[in-house]
């Protein structure tokens, strides 16, 4: 997301720059970044980084509360963290007639309750001419060179640790596979019994990923490709095993003429018969779809933290 031309304006207003997508910068002696993310929603996000007390962090409050600033200027989430705030508003039409007021009026507040501006978020000590700017999960911020080394350092290390851990990926898979085959069921039954399946794919996606977990698996982005394979054989076992169950009912009634032993027979006449064929595939394809839509959020968040950490802290200048 580039910086929108609010942004822009606001950052020459304010003296801030704008880089990394972001508009930051000193404000009031603060290190201050404003940026717009997305969460589902779209948001213009304010983040201040200080060192918060819980007496400061009451006193903000107050002033928050006894101004009944949220209603006033429509904040959609206000956090004081111990050592930053951050305040996000929901993007609207005319934000900025509501969001510069608001910076204007609520940075002397943060001052006035005693927050310390030139400060380093990681100790806590102030900063005396020995600091470094950087941007860290996308918000500027200014701190000791010795505590961001330490920083890098210390994510560097869980990093590594992970990626030398083991994955258990045997234990893990064993579990998919048994959660992927019990979430067969469902789909199978529904089936037979004459309804649309191709939904219940979300269920077997997600057990899958369950299953994993579940068996002591660690989610490593390798592992990825192995699921994706697994929902499209269990989508496809649900299928037949639908089938199954539908000519099992059918030779039980006499409706079909045989045994259950008969039913791979009768299957394969089945696949001579292109509309049933095409239902066939509509139904795996469906149901694949679905299965991607349920483990798609976990795939992703899966995919964003093993892009490593280390390489997000950044020089800002
Ligand atoms: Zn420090």
């Amino acid at each position: 997301m580039l910086v929108s031309s609010d942004l822009k304006k606001l950052a020459v207003e304010k003296g801030m720059k704008t880089a990394h997508n972001i508009c930051y910068g000193k404000l009031n002696d603060y290190m201050f970044t404003v940026r717009d993310i997305n969460t589902g929603r779209a948001l213009r996000e304010i983040y201040i980084s200080t060192v918060l007390t819980e007496d400061v962090k009451n006193k903000i409050h107050e002033a928050l509360n006894s101004t009944d600033a949220v209603k006033q200027y429509k904040i959609e989430s206000i956090e004081l963290n111990n050592n930053f705030i951050c305040i996000r508003f929901a993007m609207a039409m005319g934000l900025m007639k509501r969001f510069t007021p608001f910076i204007d009026w609520f940075m002397p507040i943060v001052a006035a309750s005693g927050a310390p501006a030139n400060v380093c978020p990681e100790c806590g000590n102030p900063i005396q001419g020995d600091e470094v700017k950087k941007l860290l999960g996308g918000h500027a911020v200014c701190m000791h060179n010795a505590c961001a080394q330490a920083l890098i350092n210390n994510v560097k290390t869980e990093e590594e640790e992970f990626k030398n851990s083991k994955s258990n990926a045997g234990k893990g898979l064993l579990g998919s596979v048994i959660f992927g085959l019990v979430s067969a069921i469902p789909w199978a039954v529904v089936y037979a019994l004459g309804w649309f399946v191709g939904w219940l794919g979300a269920l077997i996606g997600v057990a899958i990923v369950k299953g994993y977990t579940v068996f002591g698996g660690k989610l490593k982005k390798a592992v990825i490709p192995v699921m994706a394979l697994l929902v499209i054989v269990c989508v496809f076992f649900a299928q037949i095993l639908g089938d199954g169950i539908q000519l099992a009912y059918y030779i039980s009634n006499g409706e079909l003429y045989g045994k259950w032993s008969d039913i791979p027979e009768y299957m394969s006449l089945l696949f001579e018969d292109s509309d049933y064929i095409a239902t066939f595939v509509r139904n795996i394809l469906i149901g694949i779809l679905f299965a991607g839509l349920g483990v798609w959020g976990i795939f992703k968040t899966l995919i964003k933290n093993v892009s490593s950490v280390s390489k997000t802290i950044i020089d800002l200048e």
